[in-house]
């Protein structure tokens, strides 16, 4: 085995997208959550490097092209770059977008499959099985659904090829061996069971090349195969970071972190994948997190049931429903726990704006800063040391770092939130509104100033915008993401003195 990644880095990766469909909300969902829990590991001081990318080889993509009249590098062209844009007007911080037409990364898918063919565990053999087009996946007559695929519930194709297969069928017990030393691999926890199930039943040698279509990368030692899918796509999270090309960047990454996938993929990203890059050498992951669906009125979107939901809709703020960027990256992360399914809807995302953002951090902040500028100057007091705030900002704290730690944002969010309702508690206990400017309006606005500054950096992974409009309306300088958790969420470091500005709402009400 090799390469073990230094402690302070922190790499994750949300799976590539396949190009046969624009961005939709279950691709967003996913994207944000790696988005904001790498933010969350940029504050706590990480050298954090975040990848996604898109999915552009294999026979739907070439069917997809020609029913458009393009070849299929220009149709992946014309796709590729909605993803890139999309994740812009999101806020997402990916340090990298691979593309899997790219020279890197077929250069280093060839080094892998070679290492796999040298190591044995690349064989020919001839293939009959039943084929869903859709899914680019074969399946066995157990996981039909009446005889048809159990996504796409369309009819599946028999076909019978020659291809090369992986020996998964002889990693079983080295797979085990290891999930056995690595629990905790995989989170939420359930999803680890699942994966041990799966390999208990007996693992089946699965295809990795096809002779019938030609849109895709070669196999190094018989250049009539092409690669299929899993080769591909799974390859991107170590062709990215140099694998076959800079090995010292490799392994300066590898072992990835942690692997964001939804519940559907688990099969190929903790059995098949693993056992691929232990057959080459390569260390597995250290970690998966493994997210649920983002259902919409039930079912899982997609364009065959025309239920999808282009998230770019949300975030315009000229419609009636626009919740701008944060409004929307808070509704996907709060709203439903991580690794559970939730359920998209109009009322809910409207719903969670108003009582969370329009009404609890919208509230306080207008409210801190109306009695700043009436009854302070508009400058800014300090908080004192011995605040009955300070054990409720302490325990926030505490909470959101070890619900962070946990893949857990909707919780990490709670824990953080808590501040805010008992920052809203405090003032209405003490009405600085109702009383004289001096020493006791002084006490409870520095207090809350505080409060609010501790919020803005915790809150920063999920409503990066709003934070630093947080920040610098309270009178803070620099960037709210350069601040490093836990030293800077300590009590007390609010300076006092700073000029505190209104502003328009944050979040104006939706109704
Ligand atoms: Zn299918």
């Amino acid at each position: 085995m090799v390469a073990a990644n230094a402690s302070n880095s922190f790499y994750a990766t949300t799976p590539i997208y396949y190009v046969n469909a624009k961005p939709h909300l279950g691709h967003a969902y996913t994207t944000i959550v790696g988005d904001a829990l790498c933010r969350w590991q940029r504050l706590l001081g990480k050298d954090v490097h975040f990848l996604t990318g898109t999915d552009e080889h294999g026979l739907k993509i070439q069917q997809a092209a020609d029913a458009a009249g393009m070849a299929p590098r220009e149709f992946v062209d014309s796709i590729a770059p909605l993803f890139a844009d999309a994740w812009r007007k999101l806020d997402i911080s990916n340090d990298d977008f691979i593309r899997t037409t790219e020279d890197r990364h077929r250069i280093g898918v060839q080094h892998l499959l070679q290492a796999c063919y040298d190591s044995g565990d690349i064989e020919l053999d001839t293939y009959r099985g039943l084929y869903c087009v859709a899914c680019e996946a074969y399946y066995v007559e157990d996981d039909l659904v009446s005889g048809n695929c159990p996504i796409h519930k369309r009819p599946v194709e028999h076909v019978e090829e020659e291809n090369y297969f992986f020996r998964l069928s002889r990693y079983g017990d080295r797979l085990l061996d290891w999930y056995a030393k690595h629990p905790g691999a995989i989170v939420p926890e359930h999803r680890m069971n699942e994966v041990i199930g799966f390999i208990k039943q007996g693992l089946l040698d699965f295809s990795i090349s096809r002779t019938s279509f030609s849109w895709g990368i070669p196999l190094p030692w018989d250049s009539k195969h092409i690669t299929y899918v899993w080769f591909d796509a799974l390859a991107n999270y170590i062709t990215a970071i140099g694998y076959g090309v800079d090995d010292a960047a490799f392994s300066s990454r590898w072992p990835v972190d942690y692997h964001l996938i939804g519940k559907d993929i688990i099969r190929f990203h903790c059995v098949y994948w693993p056992a691929m890059l232990m057959s080459a050498g390569i260390e597995p992951p250290h970690g998966w997190a493994v997210g649920g669906w983002l259902l919409v009125g039930g079912e899982k979107m997609s364009k065959t049931t025309g239920n999808v939901v282009n998230p770019l809709d949300l975030i315009d703020e000229s419609r009636e429903d626009g919740v701008g960027v944060d409004g929307f990256r808070y509704y996907v992360l709060a709203d439903t726990p991580y690794g559970a399914d939730g359920d998209f809807t109009y009322e809910g995302l409207i719903g969670r704006y108003n009582s969370d953002l329009a009404n609890n951090l919208g509230n306080l902040l207008s409210r801190v800063a109306t009695v700043v500028g009436k009854k302070c100057d508009g400058v800014g007091p300090a908080p004192r040391a011995d605040s009955p705030l300070a054990d409720a900002a302490r325990s926030a704290v505490a909470e959101t770092m070890a619900r962070w730690a946990d893949v857990q944002p909707s919780r990490a969010l709670e824990a953080t939130w808590q501040l805010i309702r008992a920052t809203n508690a405090y003032l209405e206990a003490n009405e600085p509104w109702k009383a004289e400017p001096g020493a006791h309006v002084d006490n409870v606005m520095g207090d809350a100033l505080e409060a609010l500054r501790i919020v803005a950096i915790l809150a920063s992974p999920a409503i990066p915008r709003t934070a630093q409009i947080v920040w610098d309306r309270i009178g803070l300088s620099g960037s709210v993401a350069d601040r490093r958790v836990p030293d800077d969420v300590a009590w007390g470091g609010y300076p006092g003195g700073t000029t505190v500005v209104k502003g328009d709402p944050l979040f104006p009400r939706k109704s």
